[in-house]
C-alpha cells in the first residue's frame, strides 16, 4: 500500500511496511497475471512502459525534491537520473515493441534428408514468470522500482515485484502511484507490476524463497547480493538470481601516460573518486602504478584530498559502514594514510581519505580488495612492470578495469590486457569508469564477485537475456 500523497509528499509519512500475508498475495498475482502479460503484444506492453515514463515526468520537481529530501543527492544529479530512467523505459518499450529479444531461429523441415527426415524446428526465446527486483540506495530512480531491471523484465513480459529501497521509500511511493495509474490507462492486470516496502530484509528473503517467483534481480552490497543468491540456489527449485554488486574498479596507471597526461590524470581521477560522495559502484576506488612518478603522483593526489570536503551520504546507516570498511583498512599491515579531508559535523556525513600499501602488502591481503563504498581510495605501489603485473594476475572479478597509457604503451600491453579482460565487464582507455553509458553495446556487470553471473549485463539493451529462455518447437 502507498502512502497517503494527498498531504505534501514531502511531509507525507512512508507507506507502512508490508505484511507477509499482503506480500505472498503479491506472489500469487503475479503469478496470475503471468499468462495474460507473457502472450501480450509486444506493443501493449511497449505502450505500458512509455506511460511510466511519461507518468514519472510529470510528478515534475516533486519527485526530485522527495528522492533529494530522502537521499541527500543533489537535485541536478537526481534530474539527470530520472532522464536517465526515462531514457530506458523508452528504450525497452522500443525492444519489447520490435519483437527482437525473441530471437526466432527456424530450421526448415527436410523430409527428404537420409537416414532420417528431419522436423522443423523453430528456436524462440519467451519470458521466464514473475521477477522478483532489488534496487540499490545510490539510485533512487535508475536503479530503484521502475529502474532498469524492472524495465527490462516487463519488457519481455515477466511480471514484476520491486521491494522499495527501506532508504527512499517515499521516493518508490510515487512511482508507484505512476504504476497504478499506468497499469490501469492500459487496462492492465495489478499483478503484472506490484511494490512491497519494508524496513529490514525478512519479507524480501522469503519473497525470494516463494515458488511464484521464477528470477530475481538484485543491484547493491555484496553481502546482500551472495545472500540472496543462497536462497535462490537452495530453494527446493532453484532460480536465476542475478546480483550486481561492489566492486573496487582498479586503475592502471602506465609510467609514459603519467609523465605525459598526469595533470588531467590527477583532476579527473580525484572528480571521480569524490563524485556523489564516492557512492557509485564504478569508482576507481583502486589505482596502480609503478616507482617513484606513481609515488609523487599519490603525493599531489593527496594535497587534494586534503582540502576536500567532506560529504552526506545516502543514509546514516551508510555513512556509519563507510566508516567501519574505513578502520578495517586501516588495521592492515602495510597501510600509509596519505591524506584525510575536511572533518565531518554530523553522523551522515563522510571524510575523504586517501591510503596508499605497497605491492608486496596488497598482495599478501585479498582484503585491500574489498569494496569500500565511499570518498575514498587506495594507491598501490609497484616497484616495476611485473609487480604489477601480479597484483593484476590476483584481482578479484570487477565491473570495470581502466587503463591509462601511452600510444607505445598500448602496443606493448596483450599480456596486461588478457590478465584484465579476465576480471572485468568493461575496459576503459585513458579514461574513468564513473558513469555508464546506456545502450546496445553495454556491459555492466563482471566476473565473480562484481556480479553473480559475468555472461550478463544488468544495463543496457541486452538487459533482457536474464529474463527470457529459449523454447525449441518442433514439428
Ligand atoms: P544493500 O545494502 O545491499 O541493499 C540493497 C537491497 O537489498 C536493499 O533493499 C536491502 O535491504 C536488500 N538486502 C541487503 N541484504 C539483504 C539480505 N541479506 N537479505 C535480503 N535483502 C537484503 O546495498 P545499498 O546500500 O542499497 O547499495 C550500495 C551498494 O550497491 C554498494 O556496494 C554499491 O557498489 C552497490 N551498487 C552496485 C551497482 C551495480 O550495478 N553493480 C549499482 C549501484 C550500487 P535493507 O536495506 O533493508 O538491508
Amino acid at each position: 500500500m502507498s502512502a497517503d500523497l494527498s498531504v505534501s509528499p514531502l511531509s507525507a509519512s512512508p507507506p507502512p511496511e508490508t505484511s507477509w500475508a499482503a506480500a505472498e498475495a503479491m506472489a500469487i498475482a503475479a503469478k496470475n497475471a503471468f499468462a495474460a502479460f507473457c502472450n501480450s503484444k509486444g506493443k501493449a506492453r511497449a505502450e505500458f512502459l512509455r506511460s511510466l515514463a511519461s507518468g514519472i515526468e510529470a510528478l515534475g520537481e516533486m519527485l526530485l525534491e522527495v528522492a533529494h529530501a530522502e537521499t541527500a543527492l543533489p537535485l541536478a544529479r537526481l534530474g539527470n537520473e530520472r532522464g536517465r530512467t526515462c531514457m530506458q523505459l523508452r528504450m525497452f518499450a522500443d525492444i519489447a515493441e520490435s519483437e527482437a529479444w525473441r530471437q526466432g531461429v527456424v530450421l526448415a523441415a527436410d523430409p527428404q534428408r537420409q537416414p532420417t527426415p528431419r522436423a522443423r524446428l523453430e528456436l524462440r526465446q519467451r519470458a521466464v514468470g514473475p521477477v522478483l527486483v532489488f534496487g540499490a540506495s545510490n539510485f533512487p530512480l535508475a536503479f530503484s522500482v521502475a529502474g532498469g531491471d524492472s524495465a527490462a523484465a516487463l519488457a519481455v513480459g515477466c511480471p514484476v515485484i520491486a521491494k522499495a529501497h527501506p532508504a527512499h521509500p517515499r521516493t518508490c511511493a510515487l512511482v508507484e502511484q505512476v504504476i497504478a495509474q499506468s497499469l490501469s490507462k492500459h487496462g492492465l492486470d495489478a499483478g503484472v507490476f506490484q511494490v512491497f516496502y519494508e524496513q529490514g530484509i525478512e519479507t524480501g528473503a522469503r519473497m525470494l524463497a516463494h515458488p511464484a517467483i521464477c528470477a530475481g534481480a538484485f543491484t547493491g552490497s555484496q553481502s546482500g547480493g551472495l545472500a540472496l543468491l543462497r536462497i535462490a540456489q537452495s530453494r527446493k527449485q532453484p532460480i536465476p538470481f542475478f546480483a550486481e554488486m561492489g566492486s573496487s574498479n582498479p586503475l592502471i596507471v602506465l609510467p609514459q601516460a603519467l609523465r605525459d597526461r598526469g595533470a588531467a590524470l590527477l583532476e579527473g581521477l580525484h572528480q571521480s573518486l569524490m563524485m556523489g560522495v564516492g557512492q557509485f559502484c564504478t569508482r576507481p576506488g583502486l589505482i596502480l602504478g609503478i616507482g617513484a612518478d606513481f609515488t609523487n603522483f599519490g603525493e599531489q593526489l593527496a594535497q587534494k584530498f586534503n582540502v576536500s570536503p567532506a560529504g552526506t551520504m545516502l543514509s546514516v546507516e551508510i555513512a556509519k559502514r563507510y566508516g567501519v570498511a574505513l578502520q578495517a583498512r586501516e588495521a592492515c599491515p602495510g597501510i600509509k594514510v596519505l591524506a584525510r579531508g575536511e572533518p565531518t559535523n554530523s553522523a551522515r556525513q563522510a571524510q575523504a581519505v586517501l591510503h596508499s600499501v605497497a605491492a608486496a602488502d596488497f598482495l599478501a591481503q585479498n582484503e585491500l580488495q574489498h569494496e569500500v563504498f565511499g570518498p575514498t581510495g587506495l594507491l598501490v605501489c609497484c616497484e616495476d612492470k611485473a609487480t604489477l603485473q601480479r597484483c593484476i594476475e590476483q584481482l578479484d572479478g570487477q565491473l570495470t578495469a581502466s587503463i591509462w597509457c601511452s600510444e607505445l604503451e598500448r602496443r606493448e600491453l596483450a599480456e596486461l590486457l588478457f590478465e584484465l579482460e579476465n576480471r572485468a565487464g568493461r575496459l576503459v582507455f585513458n579514461g574513468f569508469p564513473t558513469g555508464v553509458e546506456v545502450g546496445p553495446a553495454t556491459m555492466h556487470g563482471g566476473p565473480f564477485p562484481a556480479s553473480s553471473d559475468s555472461r550478463f549485463s544488468s544495463v543496457g539493451a541486452t538487459a533482457t537475456t536474464r529474463f527470457v529462455r529459449p523454447i525449441c518447437y518442433q514439428e
